[in-house]
């Protein structure tokens, strides 16, 4: 199988996570817009209907408003009928007659709050008006072409609104024929005022306006759209209404929506464009009854829309809250799991241990007895060696002394033989009386006794069995050691140099000498194929240690030689001449101590011996 390798692992689990991270997101996301869409479209449904329900009332309210007002007058024209003098001026006029019906008329134009109250001739001339008296008067103008004149010679009710083609005012014209012994002998007219309607209209706010049969605005919150035609015209009712002058020269232009769409129900939804800015309205009609007219309601959307917008806004924010909240419950959910999970893990893990606990108490019992019997034996066998190191140095000094025996009889022969001699001398000089040459013979004869005295004192010191504690004078230690070698260093010219300054040591004194006459001895030996034979006793006092450096010039140690220096009885001497205990024995001293023995290879030549040894410890206060 082939693995993968750590890194490319490691990326590829991140770009899995950081995929499934983005998607998340993205359907988090998807779901507020959709939420918020929903919501928008559920608050922009209900807002539409609410909208309805209420416009609905109020296209109702205003619906009845304006019949009323229009019924109000009906019964006006036909109350003429009633009144004697204006049959009789219609059937014989007078300038007397007209005058009384003018005055009459203009009374009762005042008391109804109409504009105008007037009488036509069967030719359709007004004979006598409410305004008779005013520079824009009817009196003898020709309205045969009106509508409601034509209407009312038929005997039917006119109904009609139009601009007045005197006055230019717009009105709603009432007629009624009048009737004499059942025959029309003239028509009554009165024009009364509809814009009381517009202005109630604007002071409740209100956006509404009233078509009339042929489809021309008559009536409009906003004057504007007055004598606007809410539908195309075509060009021969174009051509009608102008001929008719309904409408005196009014343009007719058509009420021009920026946008029309069905909401359903019979709704419907327009947009007008005021100066540039575009509001949507919803438009409710209704016809007016007893007329061809209908009324309109506009009810802008603005408040609607805002409050769909606002709750789709709403609903966004709690989805993204909800779903925020879904996944903070998620995680800790994760967090409690992971953290019952590792709970557990450690419990097992803790059992477990507990378990290799108590299988290694057993197991560190069974070996802890085992150590302590090892250690009674180690005890055992330690005192058993140290007895043996004992008798091994023992045997190295007896050893050395051996070796030395040869020189040591050398040594004191000469004394003797110089002794033998002298006192021979001596004893001649007596006989003769020379006092002062025997006295200075028996001089010399006391020191070389005192020499040989000191050589066999030292001899005797180095054979003693000693101790591990005590403490030692370097220079003397250095002193003791170069006497007992003294012959040797002599015969052999070795030149010893002392560079050090005296100081006390936590050794045994004669085991320092010991030590010191192996090491010189050795390096005697070393120098011996030398022409020029030095040996350097250097000191270095470091804090814990004093180190001694016992320096010779000699060959140095072959390198295959050197890792077995420290074992017993290797010696590259010939014969009798090394045992192999000297650097063991010295080194095993020196341990003893508390210190080492240690070899260098100085890279001038010649070997290198040092001597680490404690310092006496400071008697307790
Ligand atoms: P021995 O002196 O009886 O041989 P040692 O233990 O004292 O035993 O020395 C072991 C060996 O170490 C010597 O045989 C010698 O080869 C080598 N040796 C010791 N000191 C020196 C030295 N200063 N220079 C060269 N070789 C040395």
């Amino acid at each position: 199988m082939q693995c993968l390798p750590a890194s490319t692992h490691a990326d590829l689990i991140v770009k899995t996570r950081l995929l499934r991270h983005l998607s998340l997101a993205c359907l988090l996301l998807l779901l507020v817009l959709g939420s918020g869409y929903a919501a928008y479209l559920l608050s922009d449904r209900s807002g539409i209907q609410t909208l309805a329900e209420s416009g609905e009332r109020q296209l109702e309210l205003n619906a009845r408003a304006v019949e009323s007002e229009i019924t109000k007058y009906t019964y006006l024209p036909s109350l003429l009928e009633l009144e004697g003098n204006v049959s009789r001026l219609l059937q014989f006029p007078t300038a007397y007659r007209r005058h009384h019906v003018n005055q009459y008329l203009a009374g009762l134009n005042q008391r109804s709050g109409s504009l105008a109250i007037y009488v036509l001739d069967l030719d359709g001339r007004v004979i006598a008006t409410s305004n008779w008296d005013r520079a824009d008067s009817y009196l003898g103008e020709d309205l045969s072409f009106r509508a409601y004149y034509q209407d009312a010679v038929q005997g039917k009710a006119g109904r009609f609104y139009g601009i007045g083609s005197t006055t230019g005012e717009a009105g709603y014209y009432l007629s009624h024929g009048l009737r004499e012994d059942g025959k029309v002998i003239g028509v009554a007219v009165v024009k009364v005022r509809l814009d009381t309607l517009e202005e109630r209209w604007q002071r409740a706010h209100l956006e509404a306006y009233v078509s009339d049969e042929n489809g021309i605005i008559i009536l409009s919150s906003k004057p504007e759209r007055r004598l606007k035609a809410v539908q195309a015209l075509d060009d021969a009712s174009r051509e009608r209404l102008a001929r008719s002058l309904q409408y005196h020269w009014a343009a007719l232009e058509e009420l021009q929506f920026a946008g029309r769409e069905a909401l359903g129900d019979g709704l419907e939804q327009i947009s007008l464009d005021h100066d540039g800015s575009i509001t949507r309205y919803l438009l409710q009609t209704r016809p007016l009854v007893d007329t061809p007219w209908h009324l309109t309601l506009l009810s802008p959307l603005q408040e609607q829309r805002s409050a769909a917008l606002l709750n789709a806004l709403l609903a966004a924010v709690a989805c993204a809250l909800l779903a925020f909240l879904l996944i903070a419950w998620n995680e800790r959910r994760k967090v409690i799991a992971t953290r019952l999970a590792a709970r557990e893990a450690l419990q097992a893990a803790n059992d477990e241990l507990e378990r290799k606990i108590t299988e290694r108490t057993a197991d560190l019992q069974a070996s802890n007895a085992r150590l302590l019997a090892e250690v009674s034996e180690r005890e055992q066998a330690e005192t058993t060696l140290r007895q043996a190191q004992d008798e091994l140095v023992q045997a190295g000094k007896l050893a050395v002394i051996g070796q030395m025996s040869t020189s040591i009889a050398h040594e004191l022969n000469q004394p003797l033989a110089a002794l033998r001699t002298l006192s021979a001398n001596t004893v001649r000089f007596l006989q003769r009386g020379a006092l002062d040459v025997a006295s200075s013979n028996l001089q010399n004869i006391a020191e070389l006794v005192d020499r040989m005295g000191k050589i066999t004192a030292s001899l005797r010191a180095f054979a003693r069995r000693a101790g591990d504690q005590g403490e030692a004078s370097l220079q003397q230690a250095v002193d003791a050691a170069l006497l007992l070698l003294h012959p040797r260093l002599q015969r052999t010219r070795v030149k010893i140099h002392q560079e050090f300054a005296e100081a006390r040591l936590a050794i045994e004194q004669i085991r320092l000498e010991q030590i010191l006459v192996n090491l010189i001895s050795n390096a005697v030996d070393a120098l011996q194929a030398q022409g020029d034979r030095h040996i350097w006793l250097s000191g270095n006092a470091e804090a814990e240690h004093y180190l001694l450096e016992i320096r010779d010039n000699g060959p140095g140690i072959a390198p295959e030689t050197r890792a077995h220096l420290f074992e017993p009885f290797f010696t590259t001497k010939p014969g009798e001449q090394g045992l192999g205990l000297g650097l063991t024995l010295s080194a095993s001293l020196a341990a003893a101590a508390g210190g080492s023995l240690t070899v260098r290879h100085p890279e001038e030549g010649g070997t290198a011996f040092v001597l680490s040894l404690p310092y006496p410890r400071e008697p307790q206060a």
